[in-house]
C-alpha cells in the first residue's frame, strides 16, 4: 500500500539522494531452465544522480514534474504505486519530452507503419550495440552520466558504456527501450502522454485482461506490465518484474506480440498467449500506449 507521503516526496525535485552502490540480484537477469529472462531493474538506486543531471540539463523541469504529479494524484494509490515503483517508467514520465514530445504536433512520421517484426530486428537478433547477446545486465544501468553515449547502457562499476541499446528519447533500455523504439518506428510518433491509455489493471483474470486488450490494445501498442515473477530490490523488498511488449495482434482468443529481453540478453522474439495464459503470466498492468 502506498502512503501519500511517498506518493509526493518521490516526485519532488528537491528529493535528491546520493547514488548508493548497486545491489545486484541474481534473479534480476537470470536465465531460467526454459531460457526465459526479462528486463533487469537493478539500477533503481542510481536514478537520483541521473535525475539531477536531467534537471540540470532541462530535460526535467518544474512544469514536467507538475504534470507528472498531477497525473499521479489522479490515480488511486495502487495504480500510482505501479508507476512510482517502476523506476525506468517513472523517470521517462517526468521528462518534458513525455508531456510535450517533439513530434506532438507534426502528425505521423513518413516512416511509420513498417511491418512488424521490423526488418532490422528479426526474431533471433539482439537489441544490442554490437548485435550480440549482452553480458552486462546484472550491473548496467539506463541512467547514463554526461560524457557517455546516450545510445547505450552504462556500467557504473567500470565507468564505461555497456552493450544494451538505449532508446535515448525516452531514456529506456532492454525490453522497454526496444518497445519504445518499435513503437516509434511503427506508429511514427514517440511514446508519450499524447498516446497513453492511462489505464491500469490490478486484478488480472482471463476476462479482465481480455476486456483490457479489446478496449486499449492494437497492433503497435506498447504494453507495460508486471510479470508474475519477483526479484529482491536494493532495499531488500520483493518486487514484481516489469516487462514491455509491442502488440502485433489482438484476436478473439488472445494476443500476439514482439519483444526484446524475454528469452535472454536483449534477445528479440515474438510470442502469443491466450487470455488464460496472460492471466497467469501477468500480475498487473501498468499502462499502455496506443496510437
Ligand atoms: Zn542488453
Ligand atoms: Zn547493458
Amino acid at each position: 500500500m502506498l502512503n501519500s507521503t511517498k506518493k509526493f516526496l518521490s516526485t519532488a525535485i528537491a528529493a535528491v539522494l546520493a547514488c548508493a552502490a548497486f545491489a545486484v540480484t541474481a534473479t534480476a537477469d537470470s536465465v531460467g531452465a526454459d531460457g526465459e529472462s526479462y528486463c533487469n531493474e537493478i539500477h533503481n538506486d542510481c536514478i537520483d544522480d541521473y535525475e539531477v543531471e536531467l534537471i540540470n540539463s532541462g530535460m526535467i523541469t518544474d512544469e514536467s514534474i507538475a504534470e507528472f504529479n498531477k497525473y499521479i494524484a489522479s490515480l488511486d494509490d495502487e495504480s500510482a504505486a505501479l508507476i512510482l515503483d517502476d523506476s525506468e517508467l517513472d523517470l521517462s514520465m517526468k521528462m518534458t519530452t513525455y508531456w510535450h514530445p517533439d513530434n506532438d504536433n507534426n502528425g505521423i512520421a513518413a516512416y511509420a507503419s513498417k511491418t512488424l517484426p521490423l526488418a532490422e530486428y528479426p526474431v533471433g537478433s539482439y537489441f544490442s550495440y554490437d548485435g550480440k547477446a549482452c553480458t552486462c545486465h546484472n550491473y548496467c544501468s539506463w541512467s547514463v552520466p554526461s560524457g557517455f553515449s546516450k545510445e547505450r547502457c552504462y556500467i557504473p562499476s567500470q565507468g564505461i558504456s555497456g552493450n544494451c541499446k538505449r532508446y535515448a528519447y525516452n531514456a529506456t533500455t532492454q525490453c522497454m527501450g526496444f518497445a519504445d523504439y518499435v513503437f516509434e518506428q511503427y506508429n511514427g510518433v514517440y511514446r508519450s502522454s499524447s498516446n497513453a491509455v492511462n489505464k491500469t489493471l490490478t486484478s488480472v483474470t482471463s476476462t479482465s485482461i481480455k476486456n483490457y486488450a479489446n478496449n486499449y490494445l492494437k497492433r503497435g501498442s506498447h504494453f507495460r506490465f508486471l510479470l508474475n515473477q519477483t526479484y529482491t530490490d536494493a532495499n531488500g523488498n520483493t518486487q514484481y518484474v516489469p516487462h514491455s511488449i509491442v502488440i502485433t495482434d489482438v484476436t478473439a482468443n488472445g494476443i500476439s506480440y514482439y519483444q526484446a529481453n524475454y528469452g535472454a540478453r536483449c534477445y528479440v522474439s515474438t510470442g502469443s498467449k491466450t487470455w488464460a495464459e496472460l492471466a497467469s503470466w501477468i500480475h498487473s498492468v501498468t499502462n499502455a500506449w496506443t496510437v
